[in-house]
């Protein structure tokens, strides 16, 4: 079967060596005799599928040894919630910086537990920029300060970090650019993301935080929300999603053998500078957003004529190049490269832009 260049901001594409692997090993895992699927998750081989992923994991990131990874459930979106019950006592005050869609949900969803500052918000720059640090109104005591390092819709990322802005401990939703590059992990008193765009398959969750702030800060939360339980269990309280864990194991081991994050940042500048340029030196492309803002795994863009986005999204698709429409917030196109997007199909996608400039335009 022939594979499509698949654009999409998650699920999204893999690497196709994880895939190949996994399909190797489908039915027997080494000489277990059984598939990853049907172990138990105590068992001593998940033991070590699972003890590796995180070994490796640490490598990659250079997790220093007073954080604790865990691999949970639930999507970062139950993270909006966990990060606040945890970190935050009732009546604490949080610092939120909001440069798009996720930061606005959550803020919602923080909103319910603890009074909320928004200490940036990017409304003012239509969500196509990142307020200047200078103007973040941050509290004195904030329990924390949570940012988007990329927001996946907007396509709009931080190149430098609000490090050493806010006294409190930094909280990020790493979703769509968790390595992607390396990333100082001490800088953050906690960092969250879910599975389905650098790491594997969805349902899977990756929390690593700070030893000191594990919590819970409050009496209230059910257990399962409570970091303190996955880290005291090894994120195996109870049945942990084993097959994308696995999966995220053969994708850590995948990024080390490309060179590990320094080499995967070289790879993903050059996608992406690829992508931009061409959109730059087209008037019949543009992209909405920022230079110093602009994401190096969503880049969206409009036509200049967006009648033509059907046509333009129909052959895309005959071009084996897939899921570049937009989100439904923002129309026009949006394609993520991912650490498992080849330059091979950003060239393909650039080739195909320009004939269809040509022919269109
Ligand atoms: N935060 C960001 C930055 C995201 O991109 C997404 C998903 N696209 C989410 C949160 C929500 O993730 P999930 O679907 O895993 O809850």
């Amino acid at each position: 079967m022939t594979r499509v260049f698949n654009f999409s901001a998650g699920p999204a594409t893999m690497p196709q060596a994880v895939l190949a692997q996994a399909q190797s090993e489908l039915t027997g895992w080494r000489d277990s005799g059984m598939s990853v699927m049907e172990m138990s998750h105590r068992g001593e081989h998940f033991t070590q599928i699972a003890a590796e992923a995180e070994q490796d994991l640490r490598q990659l990131l250079s997790v220093p040894d007073n954080y604790s990874v865990l691999f949970l459930q639930g999507g970062a979106t139950l993270q909006f919630a966990m990060t606040v019950l945890n970190l935050a006592a009732p009546g604490d005050s949080v610092d939120y910086a909001v440069t798009g869609s996720w930061g606005k949900k959550a803020v919602a969803e923080a909103s319910r537990f603890a009074n909320v500052n928004v200490a940036a918000d990017g409304a003012a720059y239509k969500y196509c920029d990142i307020p200047p640090f200078d103007t973040w109104q941050l509290s004195n005591d904030a329990a924390y300060l949570h940012f988007t390092p990329n927001e996946t819709i907007g396509g709009v990322e931080y190149h430098t970090t609000p490090i050493g802005l806010s006294r409190a401990p930094l909280v990020a939703d790493f979703s769509s650019s968790i390595l992607s590059r390396p990333i100082n992990v001490a800088d953050y008193g906690l960092i969250y993301a879910g599975a389905q765009k650098n790491i594997g398959p969805s349902g899977l969750t990756l929390v690593i935080v700070r030893e000191d702030l594990l919590g819970p800060r409050r009496g209230d939360i059910p257990t399962m929300m409570q970091y303190q339980t996955h880290a005291a269990a090894g994120s195996m309280s109870n049945t942990p999603p084993t097959f994308a864990w696995y999966l995220a194991g053969l994708t850590f081991k995948w990024l080390q053998s490309q060179g590990g994050l320094a080499a995967m940042a070289r790879i993903n500048q050059k996608k992406a500078e690829t992508l931009y340029a061409a959109i730059d030196q087209s008037s019949f492309y543009s992209c909405p957003v920022a230079r110093q803002a602009r994401s190096r795994m969503n880049v969206p863009f409009v036509l200049a004529d967006s009648g033509l986005d059907k046509a333009f999204l129909e052959q895309a698709g005959e071009a084996g190049l897939v899921s570049l429409k937009g989100h439904r917030s923002v129309g026009g196109m949006r394609a993520s490269l991912y650490n498992a997007m080849t330059q091979e199909g950003v060239d393909a996608l650039v080739t195909f832009m320009a004939d269809f400039e040509r022919r269109e335009g």
